[in-house]
């Protein structure tokens, strides 16, 4: 007999994007000369950089060579992608971090997703709301929360660290003693970010705790503010702490190329049932070269070519883009008399939706009055209700339209 993993019946049907998508398609069908513009999903529009292009075809052309052909390449990524990252990712920013440290994937979707596998299903986890709904689906799927419960639109056993208006978008330490902590800065969706001292208690308190901080650094390359650490081993100890999550998907639009790393420092030790400490590194890296054969030579060849000065002039000018339309997005809506947040060191802005509505009518009214999508805050989490998120990812000329198109509409 067929026994299913019970736990995926536990989980909550994350309607959110299919349910958008399913509104959008039915104004549309119903109002074919409108022109809807969409600023929810967190999908870039511009195009790769020359740099990466110019290095795929080279690859590829390696690749229809006998002398240049390559198979299977080292599961955890080939060392000229690897010591790139070490060297412009970590070291540019005094960080010491080494190219066995760093294992490149397919997505920091999966990695984050993954992670767990190397983590017992018995350790209490906690993350802050509202956040980037895979860390909490995926702790699910893995048996690591308790039975979902609809009044509070929480699962038990799960750790919620509310962060809203109310706290500054700052989380607060968490009053219990937890072991697995996702952080996720610059924040998805409310685009906040944290200082180093505030990102400091964090690794104070793991270190405290013997708990691990899941960093997620995906936004890393949006960060305008110099006192914003871009990794969390900025922080001193966060290395026997913390393992980094970084993605090429927002920084060099490789949402459809797919190519991500993560950092599982030397220093990290878990504890088996006996209390003996075991190296995370080790674990992980038997954990990915058993389940993957890694990425492809030629997305690894177009990962490293942003590291070169043409190709961070090119990737940093599809960022200033994004930032220029996340400043749009901002300024127009403050114009309107919404309170707003993020967009200033992250690609997404965290609106409050007018008083007396709920997430989900605003978004309704958004669309059916102005053809406006975006995302409805309470799916990313029952403290996101009343919130509303809009990304910068859009063009320049629908973003602008958008906002003009609000600001009439809210006069
Ligand atoms: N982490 C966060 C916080 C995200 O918002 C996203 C995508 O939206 C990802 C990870 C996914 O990254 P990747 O495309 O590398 O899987």
């Amino acid at each position: 007999m067929i026994r299913i993993n019970d736990n995926y019946l536990n989980l909550q049907d994350s309607y959110l994007f299919s349910t958008i998508a399913k509104k959008v398609a039915a104004y549309t069908k119903e109002n074919p000369d409108k022109k809807v513009i969409k600023l929810g999903i967190g999908d870039v529009t511009r195009p790769l950089a020359k740099e990466v292009i110019l290095s795929m075809h080279k690859a590829v052309d390696e690749m229809g060579e006998k002398d240049t052909f390559r198979g299977y390449g080292p599961e955890q990524g080939y060392d000229f992608l690897r010591e790139k990252i070490v060297e412009y990712d970590f070291k540019s920013r005094g960080v010491d971090i080494l190219p066995e440290e760093i294992f490149v994937s397919d997505g920091a979707k999966s990695d984050s997703g993954n992670i767990g596998d190397i983590l017992s299903v018995d350790n209490k986890v906690a993350i802050t709301d509202p956040v980037y709904p895979v860390y909490l689906d995926t702790n699910v799927m893995a048996g690591r929360s308790g039975k979902y419960n609809k009044d509070t639109n929480k699962y038990e056993n799960i750790v919620y660290i509310p962060t809203t208006a109310e706290n500054n978008f700052v989380p607060e330490l968490p009053k219990e003693k937890v072991d697995i902590i996702y952080l996720c800065l610059p924040n998805n969706p409310t685009g906040t970010t944290l200082k180093k001292d505030e990102l400091k208690k964090w690794v104070d308190y793991a270190k405290e705790n013997k708990s691990i901080i899941l960093f997620d650094a995906a936004y890393e390359k949006f960060i305008q503010n110099k006192d914003v650490p871009h990794s969390i081993y900025e922080i001193d100890g966060a290395k026997e702490v913390a393992i980094e999550f970084r993605s090429f998907s927002k920084t060099a639009g490789f949402t459809g190329v797919r190519c991500a790393y993560t950092v599982v420092p030397n220093e990290l030790f878990g504890y088996d049932k006996d209390g003996n400490k075991v190296q995370l590194n080790k674990l992980w890296n038997r954990r990915h070269s058993t389940k993957t054969n890694g990425v492809s030579y030629i997305v690894q060849r177009a990962a490293e070519s942003i590291y070169s000065e043409e190709g961070q002039k090119q990737i940093m000018e599809n960022i200033r883009y994004y930032m220029e339309n996340a400043k749009i997005i901002k300024e127009g809506l403050k114009e309107a008399g919404y309170t707003v947040f993020g967009g200033e060191n992250s690609p997404y802005v965290w609106l409050k939706v007018p008083d007396g509505l709920t997430s989900w009518e605003f978004f309704d009214k958004l669309l059916n009055e102005v053809n406006v999508v975006g995302t409805p805050g309470s799916g990313f989490g029952p403290s996101g209700e009343g919130y509303f998120r809009l990304t910068a990812f859009g063009t320049k000329e629908n973003t602008i339209e958008a906002i003009d198109r609000i600001k009439k509409w809210s006069k």
